[in-house]
């Protein structure tokens, strides 16, 4: 639910996007921001979590598709953002880095996908489990909500529990920072490469250790949600399930 009185802009179909702005994340991602090539702003409304798919016709001899989450609110009404990581050898993902310029008009529709905070069907402390890439809807959330946690439509906690390899992988970290200082917001970045524990970062892999640690015994009081590598993704559904959390407050979305 978004607090601002934009317009609705639902557009069907595939889109015309221009590329408004870039920005560089890390040494391996960016963000791009998309508006609505014909009129400006932002060309549909979304749900944090959602993802739009992307056509590509002039990378290879067949057009290829790939989905790329809103890394950006609902609530910012001007654009929607992609953060795009690139994968070793991936074909769309690096030539999203390489090729794509301000300026740049995609093609793309949606938005799709369910994998959302449900108001009056999951619980009121959501807890967000991600690796890499994985976090893009949860920063789309985290940024939705931030502002009128407990507010009628809105989660009343939100806990996420991230995983990168070092501290020049965190995807969107200056806004998480900032995030995480609020009332009713929990973030934990766990670094597998590098230990930072002095700065506050936890190291190592995501384990039942760190999963229960990020918990805090709120199982039965939280909805969840996790989102990246397979196996980061297997090893919270695993642990939930040990725990006891029903399916119905378990949701999972694979990039893979
Ligand atoms: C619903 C959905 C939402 C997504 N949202 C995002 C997002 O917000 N940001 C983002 O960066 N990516 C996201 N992805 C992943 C994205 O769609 C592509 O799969 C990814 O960019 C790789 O595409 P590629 O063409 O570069 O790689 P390909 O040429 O398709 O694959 C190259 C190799 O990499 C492996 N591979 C493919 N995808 C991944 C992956 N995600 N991680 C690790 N290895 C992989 C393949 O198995 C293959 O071996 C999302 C995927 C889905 C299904």
């Amino acid at each position: 639910m978004s607090l601002t009185a934009a317009p609705k802009r639902v557009k069907r179909g595939w889109m015309n996007l221009r590329v408004e702005r870039i920005v560089h994340e890390t040494h391996d991602s960016d963000t791009f921001y998309l508006v609505d090539a014909d009129e400006g702003g932002r060309v549909f409304d979304y749900i944090a979590g959602q993802y739009l798919t992307f056509r590509f016709d002039d990378v290879e001899a067949k057009p290829l598709v790939r989905s790329y989450t809103m890394s950006s609110s609902p609530c910012q009404a001007d654009f929607a953002a992609v953060t795009i990581k690139r994968v070793e050898g991936g074909k769309i993902s690096n030539w999203f880095c390489d090729q794509v310029k301000v300026g740049s008009v995609l093609r793309a529709r949606g938005p799709i996908g369910k994998f959302v905070y449900e108001p009056g069907v999951d619980r009121g402390h959501l807890i967000m489990v991600a690796g890499g890439s994985g976090v893009t809807p949860f920063v789309s959330i985290l940024r939705e909500y931030a502002s009128h946690l407990g507010q009628a439509g809105a989660p009343q906690r939100m806990t996420l529990l991230v995983s990168h390899r070092s501290s020049q992988d965190i995807l969107c970290g200056a806004d998480l920072q900032l995030l995480m200082g609020q009332p009713g917001i929990a973030i934990h970045t766990t670094l597998s490469r590098e230990n930072l524990e002095a700065a506050g970062y936890w190291y190592g892999r995501i384990s039942d250790q760190k999963l229960a640690a990020a918990i805090n015994g709120a199982y039965q009081t939280a909805t969840f949600m996790t989102c990246g590598p397979q196996a980061i993704m297997d090893q919270a559904v695993a642990h939930l399930r040990q725990a006891g959390v029903e399916e119905a407050h378990i949701k999972t979305e694979s990039f893979e």
